[in-house]
């Protein structure tokens, strides 16, 4: 491959990380050949070949393969004739991290800085944000306004602000042309305060009304805030009635927003409202499968299992954020220690992450929330009564008890009036041959198991 092949990369590859980030790492780099599937780089410093590696190499196998040029890995090496390498203590800065992520040909985009991680590509679908990744994939076209604005919604971890960022790349990439802003509701707040002390609040409107795709990250933050509630909800309705889009995400459903003005949400309602549900076990597993790949390039030929895989994915639940963290921390660590990745090593090298993350659930609680749904009493659950619908609802507790937690039949019996074990192994069987042919009842389950999970 030559170098003009090489300078074509970079220029969808400007596009596609921003003139910023592209200034600071990939300019710097000398193309030094492509050789058996490897892509070779000269970089300055070991620190910084490290960066880019992790940074920016995924990014540049594709676009490399994207045209053409079958590469598998990236290599990046300091030469040795290069004056003696920093040490890794004397990080080149990173201008990037202080400054605004902006359209390209605008100077003045006050947004927050885009994660060049945070791609389409790299977010795993799965049954629990289908829906969400389709609608941001619809607004990534850039196309004609359809829903707007489009509020993204769901706990922590669970990939707003990933797709958020995604949607602003693709923006980027696809349409040039467009200003897209994003910032979070406390930068937000933050302009809004500097612009009222600075008497520079006519500008700040015409800023922010001037974009053509806006997108707020945790607008719960300004709950309680009356007067940047205020200012926002101009702009909303300014960028609204000029059909600019608008993607908002929170961490709960508008409605449920305590001290919002009911004005607003209102109007946050108004377009399409979807929500991220807690991961299931196959997308944990899709990240994490997606993760070690990139790990596997990193830590050259470091290997997991898929047990080791599947052993996360299983007991990790809480968020993507933390199941991430911890296949970062086995990766290190076995290289470190130079041990293979074993579910030993993991169990080891986990142990804090994995205790916090045991299943804390009770069958009490198990009981109260489907005697809630069933609306029923909680003293039903365990005392003698036969008809239908308390029997049923009782044998549904007992599939969840079974199902998530570790406690043995007869234990389950004992918080079930004293029943014989065997009778809750009849109730599970129960639910698991009526879950089959029900449909209510599947429904009431997944509603239930969301809820139990949350
Ligand atoms: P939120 O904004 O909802 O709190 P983030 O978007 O910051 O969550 O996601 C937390 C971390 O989990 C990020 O590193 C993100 O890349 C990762 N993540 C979340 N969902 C996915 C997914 N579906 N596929 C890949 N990575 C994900
Ligand atoms: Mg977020």
């Amino acid at each position: 491959m030559t170098h003009e092949a090489w300078g074509k990369v970079c220029e969808t590859l400007a596009k596609r990380i921003g003139k910023n980030n592209f200034t600071s790492w990939i300019e710097p780099l000398r193309w030094a050949g492509l050789r058996d599937g490897v892509a070779r780089f000269e970089v300055p410093t070991t620190f910084f070949g490290d960066w880019v590696s992790r940074n920016y190499s995924d990014h540049i196998l594709g676009l490399l393969n994207a045209e053409g040029h079958a590469a598998g890995r990236a290599e990046f090496f300091v030469p040795l004739n290069a004056p003696a390498a920093a040490p890794a203590s004397e990080k080149p800065s990173r201008p990037t991290a202080a400054k605004p992520a902006r359209a390209r040909n605008d100077e003045e985009l006050p947004g927050a800085t885009l994660d060049a991680r945070f791609t389409f590509d790299s977010f795993v679908v799965g049954k629990p944000n289908e829906l969400a990744h389709a609608a941001a994939r619809r607004v990534a076209e850039g196309g004609p306004v359809t829903f707007n604005p489009l509020f993204l919604y769901g706990g922590v971890g669970l990939g707003k602000t990933h797709l958020m960022h995604a949607i602003a790349h693709e923006l980027q990439s696809r349409q040039p042309h467009l200003r897209v802003l994003y910032l979070s509701a406390e930068q937000f707040m933050y302009r809004f305060v500097q612009a009222l002390r600075d008497k520079q609040i006519m500008d700040f409107k015409e800023l922010f009304r001037s974009v053509d795709v806006l997108m707020v990250d945790d607008v719960q933050f300004i709950a309680g805030k009356d007067s940047t509630q205020e200012e926002f909800f101009h702009t909303f309705n300014a960028l609204i009635d000029q059909n600019k889009q608008i993607v908002i995400s929170a961490d709960r459903a508008p409605g449920e927003i305590k001290d919002l003005e009911d004005r607003i949400k209102s109007r946050l309602q108004s377009g399409l409202v979807v929500d991220l549900h807690p991961t299931d076990y196959e997308l944990r597993l899709g990240i994490l499968q997606q993760k070690a790949e990139f790990y596997r390039q990193q830590y050259k030929g470091l290997a997991i299992s898929t047990g080791v895989l599947e052993f996360l994915a299983h007991r990790i639940t809480t968020n993507v954020r933390v199941l991430e963290g911890a296949l970062t921390r086995l990766f290190a660590f076995a290289s470190l220690v130079g041990r293979e990745i074993t579910l030993e090593l993991a169990q080891d090298c986990l142990a804090d992450i994995l205790r916090a993350s045991d299943r804390k659930l009770t069958i009490e609680e198990i009981q109260r929330k489907v005697a809630e749904h069933y609306n029923i009493r909680l003293s039903d659950m365990i005392g003698p009564k036969r008809l239908r619908n308390i029997a049923r609802p009782r044998q549904v507790a007992m599939y969840f008890a079974k199902q998530l937690t570790s406690r043995s039949l007869p234990e389950i019996g004992r918080r079930f009036g004293g029943r014989d074990h065997t009778t809750i192994m009849h109730g599970v069987r129960k639910i698991e041959e009526l879950m089959t042919t029900d449909s209510q009842l599947s429904d009431d389950l997944q509603l239930l198991r969301r809820q139990l999970q949350a």
